[in-house]
């Protein structure tokens, strides 16, 4: 069957699984443990290459494990490109993108609101180590990006919407400006390839901490780049396979599998939520800001409508106060979970300042939007009433610890 004339839905349950693949009709991809595989006879004429996972042909499971290989299709096909690859962490996918790409004395023109592991990664690993020039730039204005552009400029890096202040870039805007040598990679972690392509957009590689919405159910970690350009998929299957070996393993990547089939309900339920949420907290008054890419308050919300199909299941939002009083609103919630990470079905709840953004200089984060009070939100798929409940109480919570009486300092 042709994947482009399937719709999104039927994909995500399908693609990658067939339960008349192994003759014994399970209609779930098998989790395949073996290291590996025995061999039809000796044949002095194969080389590696040859062995063709999609003819059912493996050899050695760190190169290829026909779970993997299933996952790796259906991600492919939910990204809309040719090649996937599914690795051990989101962090595993991009450090092997950025290797794959990157040579020393190359130039990285990157978004300065990334993940705060990723800017770690590009500044101590490709910057300190191997001599790669990076600048950071406010890419949510196109030229920003255009006017930090080099010759020996390599990589765009971007993310969209950024963690956890949601901005926005415009991909395609960004992928017309950029020549044929130069490789667009976006993170697409916080979108979801249900609510946005971004090699329809115009990016070469996409990548993905599948921990977060593939996987969705908080239980288990990965990562995935989808790409359609050939010599890209080469050399990233090169250091999956044999520079690094740092592949999902067969449980992780039936799991992530097993995600991915209720990815679409998932994603509606999450902004269905999201929405009543970001109302709700945009009408507060102890609440000074809200980031949430769906409300016309937003500054691309058209940008948003645009580029994306939806506007998924994270919200930021800035209580008035101070930090004690964000303590004092997150000590006062049930429901919502105070944990890093996003994207499961359970509702999570963090303070950027002092968790995910806690590394970086206090100076740098306000200017990049991350103020002491600035809380984020991974909203969940409960009924969304028991949600705003709990954010009442939250509300409660901090109103009654600004209202206690001092102690006495002496
Ligand atoms: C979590 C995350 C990562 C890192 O993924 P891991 O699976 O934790 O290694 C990268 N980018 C974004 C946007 C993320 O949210």
């Amino acid at each position: 069957m042709d994947d482009r004339t399937r719709r999104f839905e039927t994909v995500a349950v399908s693609e990658g699984e067939h339960p008349d693949g192994d003759g014994v009709g399970d209609v779930v991809s098998p989790i395949h443990l073996a290291s590996t595989f025995a061999l039809p006879g000796l044949d002095t004429s194969m080389r590696l290459e040859d062995v063709d996972p999609a003819a059912g042909e493996f050899l050695y499971s760190r190169l290829n494990n026909p779970t993997r290989h299933a996952l790796e299709k259906r991600l492919a096909a939910l990204e809309g490109g040719e090649f996937g690859f599914a690795f051990a962490s989101g962090t595993a996918a991009i450090s092997t993108l950025f290797l794959a790409v990157l040579e020393p004395g190359d130039h990285v023109v990157a978004f300065d609101d990334l993940y705060a592991g990723t800017r770690r990664m590009l500044e101590v690993l490709f910057r300190d180590r191997l001599r790669v020039d990076i600048s950071f730039v406010d890419a949510t204005e196109v030229e920003n990006v255009t006017d930090a552009l080099r010759p020996e400029t390599r990589l765009v890096w971007m993310e969209t919407p950024t963690n956890p202040t949601m901005k926005l870039c415009d991909v395609r805007a960004i992928a017309e400006s950029l020549d044929e040598d130069t490789v667009l990679g976006v993170d697409n972690t916080f979108a979801s390839p249900y609510f946005q392509r971004p090699l329809e957009l115009g990016a070469d590689v996409v990548a993905h901490s599948t921990t977060k919405y593939l996987n969705g159910h908080s239980d288990s970690v990965g990562g995935a780049l989808v790409t359609d350009d050939e010599a890209v998929a080469e050399s990233v299957q090169f250091l999956q396979q044999v520079g690094l070996g740092n592949q999902v393993a067969p449980f992780d990547a039936y799991m992530i599998m097993r995600g991915t089939k209720t990815l679409p309900a998932r994603m509606r339920t999450h902004e269905a939520n999201a929405t009543v949420i970001a109302e709700y907290l945009a009408d507060h008054d102890l609440v000074t800001a809200v980031h949430y890419p769906g409300l016309e308050s937003h500054p691309q919300h058209d940008l948003a409508a645009a580029q994306m199909d939806g506007f998924g299941g994270m919200i930021s939002f800035e209580l008035a106060g101070e930090m004690a009083d964000a303590k004092a609103f997150l000590e006062g919630l049930e429901q919502f979970t105070l944990a890093v990470s996003l994207g499961g079905v359970e509702s999570l709840v963090e303070l950027p300042a002092a968790m995910t953004h806690e590394p970086i200089p206090r100076e740098e984060r306000l200017a990049s939007g991350v103020t002491d009070t600035l809380v984020r939100i991974s909203v969940g798929i409960e009924h969304v009433e028991d949600l705003v409940a709990d954010l009442e109480r939250g509300f409660e919570a901090m109103t009654a610890a600004a209202d206690a009486p001092l102690v006495a300092e002496d």
